[in-house]
């Protein structure tokens, strides 16, 4: 069975070919830039990678060109060969509790979600539409980014404020991230060989949230009606008192999407620092002594500690705190510094151990009351094996 994964953004198609026999990655590869000038896309398979400049004015055409050069590359030897695709889609309000067979009914709903996510989901719809054209008697999936968090109870995913927000507007809590939240449970599982697990996942990217989990099932999650809100990231403050907005309206003439575009793409560790939003150039700016590359650093490390000390709370302990994600998989002394803010919950972080980058691993010392791991995080498995299951219950 031969699944493929897609993740469409405004610009963007991502995809994965696997192969679900052992759940291998056949081909993956990125289209960039759609229908903006310098467009162009990157195809890995067998160990080699081509790359190509190319002018894609829809993501109709980049589906086109992937699965012409899926034959044409051998990757494949007709489209017959594709049983499923998966599609990431960010958005499944309260109606999408889990990913499900793509209908009209699907795709006319996500439509009237736009207004959750003007950018993501039009571009999704374009993705889901481009494969129906060219492929219209493979099943498709959706897996929804908020899906996984749809158990939380109302005293978490209710705002204190005017109910009525909730009843007409649909203004709460959704959360995002959940399919890697979901892997990072599902993994946890195979671990220990039991869901009975307290875990606290730390998918910490350029965006960033970090979620509790119990019994396999999201507790409480730090993004909200928006991925705005939670912890710090590399261009979203997160959380942040509201009447910011109107104060900086006046004081800079904007209107309010103008100031919500400063908090989503001007704000976080590019926004403290001044100088990046990469936790990269942020940490070899703090090898330079670098004054606001530090006090940025040291917010983020502090938002994340303040959200798992919270979670710690909420879940009554944990057993598991797991990193995933470019700074979570990757980022050493971030993991360190981390770590050593939570030695007074019991974690004992190894040194050695934590030495290691975008590898499973586990860092905690074996005497650590938590137990730490590096995941590295694998959506696309995941909306694969979610498109096989349901296609093989239809
Ligand atoms: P996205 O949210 O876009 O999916 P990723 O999960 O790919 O982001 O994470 C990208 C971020 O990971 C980069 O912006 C960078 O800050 C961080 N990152 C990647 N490698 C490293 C590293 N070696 N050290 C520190 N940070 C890293």
């Amino acid at each position: 069975m031969k699944i493929i994964s897609i993740n469409t953004g405004s610009s963007s198609l991502k995809f994965s070919l696997f192969d679900m026999n052992d759940e291998s990655v056949i081909a993956s590869g990125l289209f960039e830039r759609i229908g903006i000038e310098g467009s162009c896309y990157k195809i890995k398979f067998n160990g080699q990678t081509i790359k190509q400049e190319v002018e894609l004015t829809s993501h109709d055409e980049a589906v086109e060109i992937l699965l012409n050069k899926l034959i044409d590359l051998n990757i494949i030897s007709s489209l017959d060969e594709i049983d499923g695709i998966g599609h990431r889609l960010l958005h499944g309000q309260e109606k999408y509790k889990k990913s499900v067979i793509i209908t009209d009914e699907v795709i006319n709903d996500l439509d009237s979600f736009k207004e959750f996510a003007p950018l993501h989901i039009p571009a999704n719809i374009s993705g889901v539409n481009a494969f129906k054209k060219v492929l219209p008697n493979v099943p498709m999936v959706g897996v929804y980014d908020t899906a996984f968090h749809q158990t939380m109870d109302p005293e978490t995913f209710l705002y204190p404020v005017p109910y009525n927000w909730y009843k007409e507007y649909g203004i709460r809590k959704y959360g995002f991230h959940g399919t890697s939240h979901r892997y990072i449970a599902s993994e946890v599982e195979r671990i220990y060989g039991t869901k009975d697990k307290k875990i606290i996942s730390c998918h910490i990217g350029n965006g960033g949230s970090i979620t509790a989990i119990k019994d396999g099932k999201c507790v409480d999650t730090t993004m909200g009606f928006t991925p705005l809100s939670g912890i710090m990231m590399g261009t979203r403050s997160g959380d942040v008192d509201p009447s910011i907005i109107p104060y900086v309206m006046v004081k800079e003439g904007k209107n309010a999407s103008e100031v919500i575009d400063d908090l989503n793409k001007r704000s976080g560790l590019l926004g403290l620092s001044g100088i990046s939003s990469d936790m990269r150039d942020i940490v070899n700016k703090c090898e330079e002594d670098n004054e606001m590359a530090k006090l940025a650093r040291s917010k983020y490390v502090r938002r994340v500690v303040d959200y798992i000390a919270q979670y710690y709370v909420l879940l009554g302990g944990a057993d598991v705190i797991v990193f995933t994600a470019g700074v979570g998989e990757n980022s050493i002394p971030n993991r360190k510094s981390i770590c050593e803010k939570l030695a007074c919950l019991g974690v004992k972080i190894d040194l050695e151990k934590n030495n290691t980058m975008g590898e499973f691993q586990k860092i905690s010392k074996d005497d650590s009351k938590i137990d730490v791991y590096v995941i590295p995080t694998d959506e696309e498995l995941m909306i694969a094996r979610d498109t096989l299951n349901l296609i093989k219950n239809r």
